[in-house]
Parts: structure tokens; sequence; C-alpha cells
């Protein structure tokens, strides 16, 4: 029998245990995972002070020096890439495939920041001066994850840092600690102690982080109601605050478009991994002309292709919701449904369905345009598809007020998609493909779905000051 995996919270370099420990409960089993010891106020306050000591040296490293252990940085993922995949299977469900894509994207985050890093630029040149911006770290970054890609979503924060010379204290979803703490305790040695540190807890840590001054910046990716809590707490420092908040996506499927190949994408869009993605397409606008045909193959391509596996290692394409709090969430949405009347075309099951956390995928046609699943993000494996005939009438509807994070259009007329493309209010809006979020490309929200953004060189930009030298002629 293999040993059991151990965890730490990783302060100073050094491995520290807890005498509180809480575990995660395996969504596909609904067993108990390991003991992950929870940080205590004084790890916090040493990790604090450990990044602070750090912050004087290696705030004055040079880009290059940085960008060479990103590379090393990388190469830890590579060489533990199915130790940390396998932990990462456990924790969230995923099946192998899935827990592949996380490990590789971190992998892809560091290497893009190993060679794309910010520029001194010069901003103004005549005949009396010459003005060079420059940009400087802030200081230790605090970097508060969700639990849907436990990796992708904490790496890309940690190496936005310590590319630009930041410290950072990560801090996990307490649903999936241990992928991200293994990663931090197989990392040491490569950085100076205290520039790279996690604490593993939960809402009261995160709070805890918002609020001390010795932290510059926090960087939250979570859900629109603790956005909004970590904003206002950095005011009370005037923290710098990056917000990447919940998406209602609108994917807008138009008249001409090839059904053998929007179809499959579709489904892509709105069920990998079981809709837990923040920009899945989450409600999906067919024109009226093709609706009919379109359900009919919607409801044939996701059919059959769900299946309760204890073991992520078998070819299932959907895995379980991740957590107790999210499958209730989901449910409470199906159930709505159900006692609305509304027509459930697909799935709609939610009970008996064994000891983890398991939804079926479920497609709702035509819910009312004010119903919850509509309204609301439901981050989970049920999706609404709705009809729409007038180009005007399906933007208007597409462009929520309180969610502005991605949105994708389908359409054989490119100019078309395009028009539409640039009147959906999103950060990001994807053409004849689901979302998918690139590394190379600014990410943010608008609107209630985030403030500032991350990836892509511009997602630098947050993580440091912009100081400009200006020099005479
Ligand atoms: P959440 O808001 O419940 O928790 C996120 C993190 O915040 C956790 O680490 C949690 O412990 C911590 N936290 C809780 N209360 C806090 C407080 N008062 N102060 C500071 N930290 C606190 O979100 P979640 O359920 O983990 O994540 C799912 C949500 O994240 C979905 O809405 C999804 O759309 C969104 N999301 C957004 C993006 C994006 O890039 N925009 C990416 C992934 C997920």
């Amino acid at each position: 029998m293999q040993p059991e995996p151990q965890f730490y919270n990783i302060i100073n370099d050094e491995l520290r245990g807890s005498e509180s420990t809480h575990r995660v409960t395996d969504p596909r089993t609904g067993d108990e995972l390991w003991p992950c010891p929870v940080a205590t106020t004084q790890d916090f306050e040493d990790a604090v002070a450990a990044a602070q000591k750090a912050f004087t040296t290696w705030s004055q490293t040079t880009v290059p020096e940085r960008q060479a252990l990103l590379l090393r940085l990388t190469g830890v993922l590579a060489a533990h890439a199915d130790e940390l995949a396998s932990i990462l299977m456990k924790e969230t469900g995923k099946s192998k495939i899935m827990a592949d894509i996380d490990v590789q994207a971190s992998m892809g985050q560091c290497m893009y920041y190993a060679h794309n890093a910010l520029q001194d630029e010069v901003q103004h040149e005549d005949e009396h001066s010459r003005v060079v911006a420059t940009h400087i770290p802030l200081g230790t970054v605090g970097a508060i994850c969700p639990w849907n890609f436990p990796l992708i979503l904490s790496n890309i924060k940690v190496v936005s840092a310590l590319v630009t010379g930041n410290c950072v204290i990560v801090k996990p979803s307490p649903f999936t600690p241990y992928a991200v703490m293994k990663w931090v305790e197989l990392s040491r040695g490569i950085l100076p102690p205290g520039v790279f540190q996690v604490l593993n807890g939960g809402a009261d840590l995160g709070a805890a982080m918002t609020e001390h001054p010795g932290i510059a910046k926090i960087s939250f990716t979570g859900t629109i109601a603790t956005g909004k809590r970590v904003m206002a707490a950095c005011a009370r420092t005037l923290k710098k605050v990056t917000l990447e908040l919940a998406g209602n996506d609108a994917c807008v499927v138009c008249a001409d478009v090839d059904l053998d190949r929007v179809v499959p994408a579709v489904a892509s869009g709105g069920f990998f991994n079981a809709g837990q993605v923040c920009v899945a397409s989450k409600r999906i606008y067919v024109h009226e002309s093709i609706y009919d045909e379109f359900l009919k193959r919607l409801v044939r391509e996701v059919d059959g292709k769900f299946g309760i596996q204890e073991d992520g290692y078998a070819p299932s394409v959907f895995g379980p919701v991740d957590n107790k709090v999210q499958f209730d969430v989901v449910k409470g949405i199906v159930e709505d449904c159900k006692n609305k009347g509304y027509d459930i075309v697909l799935g709609g099951k939610t009970e008996g369905l064994g000891k983890g956390f398991w939804l079926p995928p479920t497609i709702v046609s035509k819910p009312p345009e004010d119903s919850v699943l509509v309204q609301e993000e439901q981050f989970g494996p049920v999706l609404p598809i709705l009809s729409w005939s007038d180009e005007d009438d399906v933007i208007r509807r597409s462009n929520l007020a309180n969610a502005g994070l991605g949105a994708s259009v389908y359409s054989s007329d490119l100019a078309q998609a395009e028009r539409i493309a640039r009147r959906l209010e999103a950060g990001g809006v994807w053409i004849n493909q689901p979302e998918r979020p690139n590394a190379r490309a600014y990410f943010s929200g608008i609107k209630d779905s985030g403030f500032g953004g991350e990836m892509g060189k511009q997602g630098l930009l947050s993580y440091t000051y912009t100081k400009c030298l200006h020099f005479p002629k």
C-alpha cells in the first residue's frame, strides 16, 4: 500500500504542520481524503515577516534572473506532473485528462512569463527630456484562490507576482488545498526563502490577508459576493486589488452555422469540467430557425457521456461537482427548474447518484429569461437553451447588468460574428470556438465579473508600480 501523502504549510521554505487539520471530501466517492494542516495566526504572521525580509533582496533581482528561476519552477511541475495530477484528481474529482490539463497549462503559464515580461518603455522624448517608464514590484502579494482549477488559477498569480519581483503567499481554496501545497513544497530551494509560501485556511485566513498591512496586493479569484468583501477590506489599507469573479457567459448561435461542427463545440463550452469553468458558456441563445435541430443534436451529443465512476482513470467525460456547497447550489437550480415545470430535455436527476457529488448533465429548453438558471451563474452541469430571431434582441438579452466575464458567438459569416462579438459586453468574446483563456492574452471581467485582470503582458501591470524616470537632454 502506498504511504499517505503528507501536506504542510510552507513558511520561509520550512515545512510546518499544525495542531488543527481538516480533510477534504473526495467528490467521486464521498470518502475523506488526507489531513491538511490549517495555518494559525502565528503561521500567517511568520509568513508575512519572512516575505517582507525576502523582498528587500528579491525585489532587486533582474527580470532575466527571475525568468531563469521560473524555468526551474516549470521543471518542478514537469518532473512531478503525474504526482500532482493524481492529487488533483482526488481533491477535485477530475479525470486524469482534466487533471493533466491543470498541470500542463500551469507549465505553459510559467514558460510564457519565463520568456515575456514588462520592459522599460520610453514614454516621451523631445529636445528637452526623455521619460522612461519602469515597472517596480509592490511587495508581498496575497493570492486567494478558488477550487475549480486549483493549480492554473493559483499559478497565474504566483508567476505574475514572481516575474515582477514580488513575494507571494498563496491561499488555496480549503476545498482543494493539496496539489498547491505539494507544488510549493516541491519547489523549495529554488527561490530565496520567504519568496514563495503557501498557507491553508478558509474565509478567516483570506480575510486576514486582505486586512494585513504587510500585504501590498490581493489577487483574488472567486465569487462576486466574496470579491466585494475583499475589495472593501483592502480599501482600509489601500491595497492594490485584482478581482477575477463569476461569469454568466452568453453563447450566441446564428442561423447559418455548420451544426456538425458547432454542436460539439457548444457542448464543450457548456459542459467542460462539468460546467465548473468561470468562462463556461452558461446561457445558449440559438437562432429560432435552427433551434429544434440544434437541441436534438445537442442532446444526442451529450447523452450517454455520464456515468458514475469512482476511478478518474476510466474514460468518462463528466466528473462530479467539486464540493458539497457547490453541489447543493446546482442541485437547487435543477430543483427550481423542476418545481417550475420547465422543459428538461436531458438529465434532471438529483437523487440516488452515489455517495459523491454527482449530477448528470442537464439541458433545459427555453426556461423564462428571468429564471434563476438564466440570470444567475450555475457553475455546474445544467444548461439553458434559449432562442432568438432578432440580432438586437439577442444582444440585449445576452448583456446582463450583473456579469460580463466571457461570451461566445458562432456564425459562418465572420462579419456577422465580429459585429455581434463587438456588441457583447464581456471581457473576452470567443468567435466560432468555446471560451478558453489563453495565458498570452489579457483576461478580465467587466461589470460585476471583475476588477482589473491577469494574463498576457498587460496582466503584469497590476503587479507593479509604474515609475517614470525623467532624464534631461
Ligand atoms: P469563493 O468566493 O467562495 O472563495 C474563493 C476564495 O476566497 C477561497 O479561497 C475562500 O477561502 C476565500 N474567501 C472566502 N471568504 C473570504 C473573505 N471574506 N476574504 C478573503 N477571502 C475569502 O469562490 P469559490 O466557490 O472558491 O470559486 C467559484 C467562483 O469563482 C465561481 O463564481 C467562478 O465563476 C469564479 N471563478 C472566476 C474566475 C475568473 O477568472 N474570473 C476563475 C475561476 C473561478
